[in-house]
């Protein structure tokens, strides 16, 4: 094992990094000689291809295009994996009162966001796409396999929740291959199996507002950390920079004073979830379903450079952004 620690300069890790779901993804695996590790990643990589052909809402053939394009027409078939991710973010949906709602993908389409020709959409076109928001009328017939948007118009976008969903499911996918140690990180989305060298994995938890910097590190086990933030897809008109992440009750960007907000649960997809969820809440809403729950911790950073963690997570989170001019707090429960 030690040669094959020299060979790889790197404790025996084998990565692997490639681009999928809009963003970089990184799979590093240690333990395994490099070449079952290589093969390992190899086949990881198939099995985000293949996750990707149906989750995607630009591909033409995938399970989420073929649903869109029957909205309001024909419940169509699906694979299994489609309907438990639909059934998830439902459920999310529920959970955090529509602030996360995958119906919301008419409107990202009009801010250009799919597709990245960038637009600043009228207010009435705004007033009556938000019409076409509510999971509660996205029906799944289990038996049958198939799900139905009931109105014409509506479109569902599992961008929110893919991510996390693919990284619980390749965590699972690698300790069924005998993988022990490894870490992913999907594009905002973290996920650690096992441990390191007998060690909880570190992950830097970036500075908004400096993509070369973070503000410090988090301490995880076989848990996700998964951020949101509008600085991560955005663009700028007349001066004003619109993000990705959108308030479905309003149509528009959420603007509630944070600039990302981490979580970290052992549930990668509501971690992803949430993340987008707990963003355009805002600080106090958030902070409030914080407190009802018992199964993820956060830490948000607000506009005025506060980094405020829950209390389940700070003795696990070394912060260092006191030069980049952040304030660290804690967040208690009671
Ligand atoms: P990223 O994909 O950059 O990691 P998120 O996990 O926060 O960030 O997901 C944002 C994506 O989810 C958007 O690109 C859009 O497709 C979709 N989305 C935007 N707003 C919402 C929302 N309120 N609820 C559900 N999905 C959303
Ligand atoms: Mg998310």
């Amino acid at each position: 094992m030690e040669d094959i620690a020299k060979k790889n300069g790197k404790d025996n890790g084998v990565t692997t990094k490639i681009f999928a779901m809009n963003t970089v993804m990184n799979m590093t695996i240690y333990g395994e000689s490099i070449e079952s590790a290589k093969k390992i990643l190899a086949e990881a990589e198939q099995e985000i291809y293949q996750l990707e052909a149906l989750f995607s809402a630009t591909m033409k053939n995938s399970d989420i295009s073929y649903i869109n394009e029957n909205a309001g027409k024909s419940p169509v078939k699906v694979s299994e994996q489609t309907i438990t991710m639909i059934e998830k973010a439902k459920e999310i949906q529920k959970l955090t009162n529509g602030a996360f709602d995958i119906t919301v993908s008419p409107v990202v389409k009009a801010w250009g966001f799919t597709t990245r020709n960038f637009r600043v959409p009228k207010k009435e076109e705004i007033t009556k796409l938000i019409s076409y928001i509510n999971s509660d009328w996205i029906t799944i017939n289990k038996e049958e396999q198939t799900v139905f948007l009931e109105k014409p118009g509506m479109a569902i976008d599992l961008g929110g929740i893919a991510k996390g969903y693919t990284a619980d499911y390749l965590s699972n996918w690698f300790e069924q291959k005998g993988v022990a140690s490894g870490i992913l990180s999907l594009g905002g989305n973290v996920i650690g199996i096992g441990l390191h060298n007998g060690n909880k994995w570190g992950v830097a938890l970036q500075d908004p507002l400096n993509e070369n910097a973070s503000v410090g590190i988090l301490k995880i086990g076989n848990q996700s950390v998964v951020t949101s933030g509008g600085y991560q897809r955005n663009f700028e008109k007349d001066g004003k920079i619109y993000h990705h992440i959108i308030n479905p009750k309003t149509g528009y960007p959420a603007e509630e004073g944070l600039i990302s907000v981490t979580i970290i649960s052992s549930d990668g997809t509501k971690a992803d979830g949430l993340s987008t969820a707990l963003f355009v809440m805002g600080i106090e809403q958030a902070v409030d379903f914080w407190r009802q729950s018992n199964d993820f911790e956060a830490i948000f950073i607000t506009e005025d450079r506060r980094v405020l963690a829950t209390e389940g997570i700070a003795d696990d989170f070394q912060f260092t952004g006191e030069s980049q001019g952040y304030q660290y707090s804690t967040i208690f429960k009671k």
